[in-house]
């Protein structure tokens, strides 16, 4: 067949589009397997598809297609035009071959596109429902053919050539899958409405453009068949490799429905309709591959269905939809006496989360994330998929409805199921189904065989102690279990958050069998979001374009609301780990003992003076205490202007100190950026001293000289009160300042009568490595220190240190207070945090870490010409972007794309710098070695997938 195929070169190709289509352009051969498409892009910028038919090809059936797309095109806008040519007819005869042409749909096929968003899915099936609903009173008597890829053939296919399958887990699936479409789907197909159809919504025949589906084509492989079957197709190749096939399958399902209602009969075969495309695909691919051997191009989806088929042959949702509905009309023998039947709450951000010690009473949930599951054998999986009755240890369980024993087994390993039974039952149909008891005593085995009947009420075991029942609070786990998938009393009793809802269909809610109503369900990130959206301001911003909602943090992880763990290798907030004990501990006692202001002595207040001032050169000898950094660069600029009795500022080009009033003035970064009204007079704006694409580079040795006279023009033109920056410049894109720059600039302010601000908030305790503040790395001594951040590890405190002079100045009769500012428990954090810091080694930690990641990323400037520049010190670094290494044009959009798919991976970063190309690295001190690798070698693999 494919020997028929057009040869066609790209300059014959140039030549019919000129003589049939009076166009002319550039050429460029498209892949097709039987024809020939040529992209013809003319100068006025038009673009069509030439289409040189192969010479099998039915006129019939191409007559046909361009009936259809024209049907089509009266009322949607995604399938190709047929273009007539110069002389009318939209057919022609070249070199024994037909010749037509269409016009070029905008997109790339979804099949490049391996992240689909859930709003991707719903547009697709969207598009689809509008694709039938325009297919709509069209016929053609080409259509009604006897065609091998028809899903009515589809059944007969399968059974031809499933002998030729020599996978054995695949032939195992397709097995599983075709049993399962006789039984639940065959009954179905007479009922089904038919029409004509795309007939192959294969992933590489639907373009899309962003979250939208741009266009259908190839419209060969029509036929007049199930109408549902272009939804069925489409999501079949869809599922292929999907996280999570039944996600993909109901947001495509809904998105359809939006355009076309489904019936019942429809919507039930949707599923085994996919799955049956996909087992004829691998069946025709199976007998292809005998005829050809080594014709490479059959198996070009064939890996990703071998990978698709077994873990689609685990999802009965028929049956699953059918037992519970059953279920529901049926009464219950009582399980066991409960103590409580109160819900609990055992999820990844519930107290309770590190483990089940000392429960007595209460039922924990179904389809609940917990981060319990710690044993090496649970690989990270966290949803629970039973409920747990807690009770004493001996109590007596009851079979709550009748059946007979399946299995039994005592999973001995510690956070196994320790003695568990597994009832086999049926419904009145006979679709058979399981419970499964676990956490039972080990009596409970005794004299057990696998067949016996069991009564509804029969008692078939007891609670285990926690010594016997896999080392749990005594508790009985009881799941509901449509197929076991063979894997008997090994059944996963928790599932992965990725294929949650898959978890759901097989293990659904058993709540309805110990007689509780189910559980209220946990406030969804949807919900979580509206509620933000309606109750809190709308510029406070938002991270990532799908937020996430996290719920617990642990050192250097933070989990979602799933129990997905991220790696943070953003937050510099929680400086010695998010959640550390001996903080949690410390803030713990002191607020049960007292909290309370600074007007009452109190040696917390002064021992956490000490200590900060200890950590200080001299002169720098006194403190004050605050909730945040604003507060403090507020007072830092009262200092300075009470020391001074000036006014005016110097600042650097993209700074940021704070959200007040005066600070916003005083910060180019909010002032010049949307919504800003401007630099107001009293503030003076130094170049930012970027050493990679400022004013000055580093190949020239002065640059940081040059810098600084920019400040001393300033200070001497001006009567400023004093000079702020960042030792770091953070938003300004992890500037590391250029040597000369710091010792010269704070001279020559101080020269003119001003003092030196550091804000030290970013960089501050530890962070650069080198240094415990990072104005030690230039040899400078400021007027004023400013901390924040890291101060409290997300308890809200904040610091001013400053010399006996300036504090003097300022205390000039007017009273200082802040309310919360020293109070008792945030000194006792602040103490707490700078043991940690000590006792940890964390600066010594940030320095080795960071040498490792900067090892790590350096050579990336070699390897991948998006990596500009690789800086900063401990764990405080920049990758810069670029898209030119010449003109350093900044790559944002690839700067966001890496953010956003290392979000995919686990781990979390974020961007900055005027230009939004700098991607931020700034995690919790305890990241470590392995974590520096990780994120070396993540960030490694983005930057391969980018390369062009
Ligand atoms: N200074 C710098 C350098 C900062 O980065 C920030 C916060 N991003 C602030 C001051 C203001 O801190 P806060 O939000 O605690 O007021």
């Amino acid at each position: 067949m494919l020997s028929h195929a057009p040869r066609f070169d790209a300059a014959t190709a140039a030549r019919v589009a000129r003589d049939l289509y009076g166009r002319s352009g550039t050429v460029r051969a498209l892949t097709s397997e039987r024809d020939q498409n040529f992209l013809l892009e003319t100068t006025s910028g038009e673009r069509l598809v030439l289409k040189i038919a192969n010479a099998l090809e039915d006129p019939a059936m191409l007559d046909a297609q361009q009936a259809a797309m024209r049907h089509i095109s009266a009322t949607l806008d995604l399938a190709p035009r047929v273009i007539p040519s110069i002389e009318g007819p939209t057919l022609s005869v070249v070199d024994q071959h037909r010749v037509w042409a269409v016009s070029h749909l905008p997109g790339t096929p979804l099949g490049l596109r391996r992240r689909r968003s859930p709003a991707l899915l719903s547009s697709l099936g969207a598009e689809i429902g509008a694709l039938t609903t325009a297919f709509r009173g069209f016929d053609h008597p080409a259509i009604h053919r006897d065609f091998y890829w028809d899903l009515a053939r589809g059944r007969a296919i399968v059974a031809q050539y499933r002998s030729l399958i020599d996978d054995p887990e695949l032939g195992a699936a397709i097995d599983t899958l075709m049993a399962r479409f006789d039984r639940e789907a065959a009954p179905l197909l007479g009922d089904l409405p038919c029409s004509a159809i795309h007939g192959d919504l294969n992933d590489f025949n639907v373009l899309v453009d962003g979250d939208r589906v741009s266009g259908f084509v190839d419209f060969g492989d029509m036929v007049f068949g199930y109408t549902v079957g272009d939804l069925a197709i489409a999501a079949a190749y869809v599922m292929l490799d999907a996280d999570d096939p039944v996600a993909v399958l109901s947001a495509m399902v809904s998105g359809y429905q939006s355009r076309r209602p489904l019936s019942e009969t429809e919507l039930a075969v949707v599923f085994p309709l996919a799955t049956l495309r996909l087992c004829t695909s691998a069946c025709v691919a199976a007998h292809q591959q005998r005829e050809r051997p080594d014709n490479a191009y059959l198996g070009i989806s064939q890996a990703a269905i071998r990978r698709t088929l077994p873990r689609l042959a685990r999802i009965p949702l028929l049956a699953s939809a059918r037992i519970v509905a059953w279920l529901a009309r049926q009464t219950f023998a009582p399980i066991m006496d409960l103590p409580s039947r109160e819900w609990l709450d055992l999820s990844v951000g519930s107290s309770a989360s590190d483990g089940m010690d000392g429960i007595t009473g209460g039922i924990g949930r179904w389809d609940e994330p917990r981060l319990i599951y710690t044993a090496p054998f649970f690989a990270g999986r966290t949803i629970h998929l039973g409920i747990d009755l807690f009770a004493a240890a001996g109590t007596p369980v009851h079979a709550p409805l009748r059946g007979q024993v399946h299995a039994f087994a005592d999973n001995a390993q510690a956070q196994d199921y320790g003695p568990v039974v597994i009832l086999r039952h049926e419904t009145d149909d006979g679709t058979p189904f399981y419970t499964l008891y676990g956490h039972l005593s080990r009596e409970s085995l005794h004299g057990l065989k696998v067949g016996h009947q069991v009564a509804a009420g029969d008692r078939i075991g007891s609670l285990g102690t926690i010594e016997e029942n896999g080392h749990w609070a005594p508790h009985l786990h009881l799941q509901l279990i449509v197929d076991l998938l063979g894997m008997g009393t090994d059944f996963p009793g928790v599932g992965t958050a990725a294929q949650r809802d898959v978890w759901r269909t097989l293990s659904p809610d058993p709540s309805i069998l110990a007689g509780l109503a189910p559980a209220p369900g946990e406030v969804t990130k949807t919900e979580t979001l509206a509620e933000r959206h309606k109750l809190i301001g709308g510029n406070l911003s938002i991270a990532y374009a799908d937020p996430l909602k996290i719920v617990r943090g642990r050192q250097q992880y933070l989990y979602d609301d799933v129990g997905r763990q991220y790696l943070d290798a953003y937050n510099n907030v929680p400086h010695v780990g998010h959640a550390h004990p001996r903080v949690v501990k410390a803030a713990a006692e002191q607020m049960a003992i007292l909290n309370t202001n600074t007007r009452y002595l109190s040696d917390r207040l002064t021992e956490y003076a000490e200590r900060l001032v200890g950590t200080l050169p001299a002169p720098l000898r006194v403190c004050y205490i605050l909730n945040s950094a604003s507060e403090a660069n507020e007072l830092a600029l009262r200092l300075v202007r009470a020391s001074t009795g000036r006014r005016d500022m110097i600042v650097l080009e993209a700074a940021y100190h704070g959200n007040t009033t005066s600070l916003i003035d005083l910060s180019p970064y909010k002032h010049l950026g949307p919504g800003g009204t401007g630099t107001p007079a009293w503030v003076h704006v130094a170049p930012l001293p970027d050493d990679y694409r400022g004013l000055y580079r580093r190949h020239d040795a002065a640059c940081g000289t040059k810098y600084a006279l920019h400040v001393a023009e300033l200070a001497e033109s001006h009567q400023v009160a004093g000079y702020i920056a960042e030792t770091c410049p953070s938003v300004g894109g992890q500037i590391m300042l250029p040597p000369g720059y710091l010792p010269n600039a704070y001279a020559a302010v101080r020269a003119a009568g001003g003092l030196c601000i550091a804000d030290e908030v970013q960089t501050g305790l530890g962070r650069i490595g080198t240094h415990f503040w990072a104005f030690e790395a230039h040899n400078v001594v400021p007027d004023v220190v400013v901390m924040g951040k890291p101060l409290g590890n997300g308890h809200p405190l904040a610091a001013v240190v400053t010399t006996r002079e300036i504090a003097d100045a300022f205390d000039n009769g007017m009273e200082f207070f802040s309310t919360f500012g020293g109070n008792t428990v945030s000194c006792t954090v602040g103490l707490a945090v700078l043991d940690v810091l000590r006792d940890e080694r964390l600066q010594e930690h940030a320095r080795r870490v960071g040498d490792r990641l900067l090892e790590g990323l350096r050579p990336m400037i070699d390897r991948y010409p998006l990596v500009g520049d690789v800086r900063g010190s401990g764990l405080f670094l920049g990758v810069e972007l670029v898209r030119d290494r010449q003109t350093l044009e900044p790559a944002a959009a690839e700067a966001s794309t890496v953010v956003n798919m290392m979000r995919e991976d686990g781990i979390l970063l974020g961007t900055d710098g005027p230009h939004h190309n700098v991607i931020k690295i700034r995690p919790p001190m305890p990241f470590d070695l392995s974590d520096a690798d990780r994120l070396v070698g993540g960030l490694a693999q983005c930057f391969e997938s980018l390369l062009p």
